[in-house]
């Protein structure tokens, strides 16, 4: 079925371990192109299905009997600290690596069998990968060039792109000739030129700074909006994965800790891993008082309460409104730590220390180390976590 309708498309390898030295490996092969039937229905709700995925080198399992859906256009982060398996996740996705059990469906079918080239992926690196030798527009073209565009068409389709990741003016540079934010906004418009229906992020802002990061998961917010391109993004960074995803994927050493919204991850974590990985966490294990709480505490689990959810007044100050659903305890200011927007208290009572942070406002009572404080909070906010 090889003819001249065959659609081609492109295999950017890089160095897996983000050492910083870029060995770009391109493997530009003419494809034949999925017809309908083997691709499946478009409208099928799950795009991506992780079906009990084990990825082993020699005695490690990278990945350990990983089941997860990803839904069609949806933007799913997979979230965990270093070597929790995040990248081997994305790296199986792409085809560059194979499952050593289980097996992974896009649309309804297996991706055993079908290589990383034909997987109509696009794929942006934590290194970026540009090619260092072709000009912006060049490395926009390629995409395009692998699957038989004409040249009009290549071009005018740049144009656009280069247009929306506001680098117009830059199509003739070299990505040496960029700052990383620009190299960034190149890596995400040469992945998403071709209009691929899936999207791979590993570790997408994780070489910007601060400033920059927010900028650019703004921008990726929107690209997906407009291209609503089923994305699966990896990162360390608690903030970009609560910012971008409709669903977040907590690992932890190979396995899925927990699934949810942003909202649910962070309001009602099941695990105390999740708890203290996103955010902070107060967790309540022995306290030296008696805690209060709307639910029945199961068996077997921890009570924990986040730190903004903790009210601190002044011992003597009047109680708070609706103190029937408070419960609230004394204690001692162990120390203040200022953070610009925030300031955060840590209060000892008997023998528990407990964190509290404070939104920074006008006018607000500042309690230094050795003053009495009350602190209070509603005993619907207690949650409680496996150990
Ligand atoms: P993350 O992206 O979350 O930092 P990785 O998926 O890169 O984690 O790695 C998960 C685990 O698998 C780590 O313990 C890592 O050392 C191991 N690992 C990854 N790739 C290989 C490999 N090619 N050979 C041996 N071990 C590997
Ligand atoms: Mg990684």
């Amino acid at each position: 079925m090889e003819d001249d309708e065959t659609a081609a498309q492109c295999v950017i390898l890089v160095d897996s371990d983000h050492s910083g030295v870029l060995t770009v490996n391109v493997q530009a092969r003419k494809t034949i192109s999925l017809s309908q039937d083997e691709v499946g229905d478009s409208i099928v709700q799950s795009q991506i299905q992780f079906c009990d995925v084990t990825k082993s080198y020699g005695q490690v399992a990278a990945v350990k009997e990983l089941s997860l859906s990803v839904r069609n256009g949806e933007f799913l982060t997979i979230l965990g600290p270093s070597g929790s398996g995040k990248t081997t996740v994305l790296m199986l996705l792409a085809g560059f690596i194979a499952p050593s059990s289980g097996d992974i469906l896009i649309r309804g079918k297996s991706v055993a069998a079908v290589p990383s080239y034909r997987r109509d992926q696009g794929i942006v690196f934590q290194s970026y990968a540009l090619f260092p030798h072709l000009t912006v527009r060049r490395n926009l073209e390629f995409p395009l060039e692998m699957r038989g565009m004409n040249a009009t068409e290549r071009g005018s389709r740049i144009d656009q792109m280069l247009d929306r990741v506001h680098l117009a003016d830059l199509g003739c540079r070299l990505p040496s000739q960029l700052s990383g934010g620009q190299q960034q906004r190149v890596a995400l418009a040469r992945a998403l030129i071709a209009d691929p229906p899936i999207l791979l992020l590993d570790e997408p802002l994780g070489a910007l700074d601060r400033n920059l990061r927010e900028q650019m998961q703004g921008e990726i917010k929107s690209l997906h909006k407009e291209f609503s391109s089923t994305t699966v993004c990896v990162t360390h960074d608690q903030e970009e994965a609560l910012t971008l995803s409709d669903r977040i994927v907590v690992m932890c050493a190979g396995r899925i800790e927990q699934t949810d919204t942003p909202e649910a991850l962070y309001d009602r974590p099941t695990t105390r891993f999740v708890a203290n990985f996103l955010g902070e966490a107060n967790i309540l294990e022995n306290p030296c008082f008696r805690l209060e709480s709307d639910v029945l505490q199961p068996g077997g689990t921890v009570a924990m309460i986040r730190p903004e959810r903790i009210c601190i007044t002044a011992a003597t100050a009047p109680r708070q409104a609706e103190a029937d659903r408070r419960q609230s305890v004394e204690g001692t200011v162990d120390d203040t730590i200022y953070a610009g927007s925030s300031r955060k208290y840590r209060v000892r009572i008997g023998s528990s220390v407990l964190t509290v942070r404070e939104h920074v406002g006008s006018g607000q009572q500042i309690f230094r180390s050795g003053e009495n404080v009350r602190l209070d909070w509603l005993r619907s906010d207690v949650r409680f976590v496996a150990p």
